[in-house]
């Protein structure tokens, strides 16, 4: 699992090297003229009211208010240019407990989350009463992470689009939103024909990763406080997993670093014009 971590960083490492060589003066910036950095944080601000909630939740994440790019297509491992933004990302939900235990976190620290839903999983259905609130509001965002999980790379073309369309109507019917043109092929598993075959089903944009917090298998605590120093920085995409309870352990920590690191946490609609 490091050396899995280690490769999609230096993987990132390069990718987010040459978006910055390529994009030069970054475009989110609030005016024309202000420099690339989208700081937005305003902890006075209140998250918006969802239904049956207190109206004054503890605002310890504030809305962003970035002036959107369009979304770069292909692969992203990183979030562009430079900034103090942070997209973090959970996947699968495995675990019906772990996906209510986010969704109160959520509510309660206004905490901005994409999720990459793998519909097969109980869970989502589970806690949609929970989640659909914050989605309507674009506090979390669901993106399209398989109906049951295949590696696309092993799968046929037909397959491939099946498996994000099952998925995809499930969180149209369910959230009533669109997951397209967001989606994580499992494993982080995609070649050219993959993205090709995605590209033709709905989803130009695949979304990968720079830091992982352990938890697609068990981890000890030891270990995913470890991972969240290391990798809950600027500008990354972190990915995490609601299948495992050992982040239930963790959220006051993530709360912490991703503040007193001055981070903004956002959703890729936050950062990402669609298509
Ligand atoms: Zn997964």
């Amino acid at each position: 699992m490091k050396r899995r971590t280690l490769i999609a960083g230096i993987a990132a490492l390069s990718a987010g090297a040459a978006a910055g060589a390529v994009g030069g003066g970054f475009a989110y910036a609030e005016t024309p003229k202000a420099p690339a950095l989208p700081r937005a944080v305003d902890h006075a601000r209140v998250v918006p009211h969802v239904k049956g909630a207190p109206t004054l939740m503890p605002a310890y994440f504030p809305i962003p208010h970035l002036t959107k790019i369009p979304i770069p297509g292909g692969m992203i491992h990183g979030l562009p240019g430079e900034g103090n933004l942070i997209a973090f990302t959970v996947d699968d939900g495995v675990s019906s407990d772990v996906v209510g235990a986010y969704a109160e976190f959520a509510r309660t620290t206004g905490m901005r989350i994409t999720f990459f839903v793998t519909a097969s999983y109980p869970a989502w259905r589970d806690h949609a009463d929970a989640l659909r609130p914050m989605v309507e509001s674009g506090q979390i965002q669901l993106a399209n992470h398989t109906w049951n999980h295949p590696d696309f790379t092993k799968i046929s073309d037909g397959e491939i689009r099946s498996q994000l369309e099952r998925c995809g109507d499930f969180i149209r019917t369910t959230f009533g939103v669109e997951a397209a043109p967001y989606f994580r092929p499992p494993y982080g598993n995609a070649d050219a024909r993959v993205l090709a075959a995605a590209r033709a089903a709905g989803y130009p944009q695949a979304v990968h990763w720079y830091g992982s917090i352990g938890d697609s298998g068990p981890i000890s605590d030891e270990n995913m406080s470890m991972l969240i120093d290391r990798w809950v920085t600027a500008q990354r995409i972190v990915i995490g997993h609601a299948n495992q309870p050992t982040i239930l352990g963790h959220f006051d920590e993530l709360v912490k670093t991703i503040r007193d690191r001055g981070l903004q946490p956002v959703t890729f609609d936050d950062v990402f014009l669609r298509p």
